[in-house]
């Protein structure tokens, strides 16, 4: 599964593989597809559906 997270630097949405429901909570570092800029995703679940939010990192 993929999940749409929207990048906190360029606002651009890109997807994101779903770790397993076992997993979250969960946060992984990335880098956005478009800008290449490194964020935070936070995983985590609400009613078994597993939702992302992309966060910059403080500068
Ligand atoms: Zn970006």
């Amino acid at each position: 599964m993929l999940l749409p997270v929207t990048c906190p630097s360029c606002f651009e949405i890109f997807e994101v593989t779903e770790p397993p429901l076992s997993e979250v909570p969960c946060e992984v570092d990335y880098d956005c597809e478009i800008c290449c800029r490194p964020m935070l995703i936070f995983f985590d679940e609400s009613d078994g559906e597993v939702w992302a939010e992309a966060r910059g990192l403080a500068d």
